[in-house]
């Protein structure tokens, strides 16, 4: 069976840049006028050609959305269940070098944080943890799922990467999405980023997604963390990712999350900082290629531009977040958590301002067929 690891291979860097640099301003609005993209198309839109043509990429990509997802807006919140790490990413703040106070939850623990949670009225968690096997193993997360999933419609969870049998494990307990972060689709920059530790394992993460699908999970997320490699280069590489998943596996529900690199006290030197023209452009190139693909943008953006990428292509927001592990209903180590936050709106608020815009908040789009 092709992995997209394979695939890729069809794509080089080389490849991209020559693509993103010939692209011409013709070429840009001749592919907005096309119904069905092809992958060469993505990297048009992404090219520096495209940048004047952020209106015309805007209004194409609200009909899509219109199209496809009506104005209706999914809303989930996350749960950090454990911020031991054995890892070294350069740019988190949970990296292992840090030395800061960090906590595992029990299953009890876990359970009566998302209690508070599901109080508040969200149906959709995330739940996530470091990688640190010792610990928070693949039993230890199905357990977490399965205590959880009488109180949500729908359990994601945004961990390590896990073989097809581990993924399986969690589909069992009661987890139906996953989301995936490459960080970089580049191999020599993610080898230097990730130095120690399993997530070094370039391969077997490009490849969790696939894994995951195999696996039996019906909802899958990928993405780059934008602001390590160039742009064009990992916002590419993230599209053909969703795409190739979406003709592998029709059956899933494929979706693109766009996070850009934010401070944290590591205070990792970016690179290729995405400013929000570029961003713009993403979510409206991502949308005209991936038309039926959702798109999430978390709190580490703005309000106002969470608010403002909302009718362009954004179908999922998460509300009421912390990054801490604990703090709702046990006790908070008080640490910085693994980001910043910067919208920090309750479900409440989020929901109002939504309705604000003309749009409806989402709780629930999911119902287990099969009861856990
Ligand atoms: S990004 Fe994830 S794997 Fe890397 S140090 Fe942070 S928590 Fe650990």
């Amino acid at each position: 069976m092709e992995t997209f690891q394979e695939y890729l291979q069809a794509w080089p860097s080389a490849r991209r840049a020559e693509g993103a640099a010939r692209a011409t301003e013709a070429d840009v609005l001749a592919v907005l006028q096309k119904e069905i993209l092809q992958p060469a198309d993505l990297l048009t839109l992404l090219s520096p050609a495209a940048a004047p043509h952020l209106e015309a990429m805007a209004r194409r990509a609200r009909e899509l959305t219109l199209r496809f997802f009506g104005k209706a807006v999914n809303i989930f919140t996350p749960l950090y269940i454990s911020d031991v790490c054995t890892n070294q990413c350069r740019y988190c703040g949970f990296n292992a070098k840090n030395k800061q106070p960090r906590r595992h939850l029990s299953i009890d623990e876990a359970a009566a944080e998302a209690d508070v949670i599901a109080d508040k009225g969200f149906q959709h968690i995330l739940l996530l943890t470091g990688d640190a096997r010792h610990l928070s193993s693949p039993q230890y997360i199905a357990d977490a799922a399965r205590r959880i999933k009488p109180r949500f419609a729908s359990v994601g969870v945004e961990v390590y990467s896990l073989t097809t049998e581990e993924y399986e494990l969690l589909v069992n307990a009661g987890v139906d999405s996953m989301t995936m972060f490459q960080e970089t689709y580049n191999p020599e920059l993610y080898a230097w980023l990730h130095p120690v530790g399993p997530k070094h394992d370039y391969g077997f993460r490009l490849n969790a997604p696939q894994r995951a699908a195999e696996g039996g999970i019906r909802s899958i997320g990928v993405g780059a963390l934008l602001g390590l490699e160039s742009f064009e280069q990992d916002a590419f590489a993230t599209g053909l990712h969703a795409w190739w998943l979406q003709r592998r596996y029709p059956g899933v529900d494929v979706s693109v999350s766009i996070p850009r690199i934010c401070p944290h006290e590591g205070n990792f030197d970016v690179q290729h900082a995405v400013d929000d023209r570029h961003l713009v452009q993403y979510v409206t190139a991502m949308r005209c290629f991936l038309p039926r693909a959702g798109i999430t943008c978390s709190s580490r953006e703005s309000a106002f531009m969470r608010d403002h990428l909302v009718p362009i292509g954004v179908t999922r927001v998460s509300a009421g977040v912390s990054t801490a592990v604990g703090g709702r209903a046990t006790e908070d180590l008080h640490n910085p958590g693994q980001f910043e936050i910067t919208d920090r709106r309750s479900l409440e608020e989020m929901a109002a301002s939504l309705a604000g815009i003309g749009y409806q908040a989402v709780l629930k789009d999911w119902e287990d067929p099969v009861a856990v």
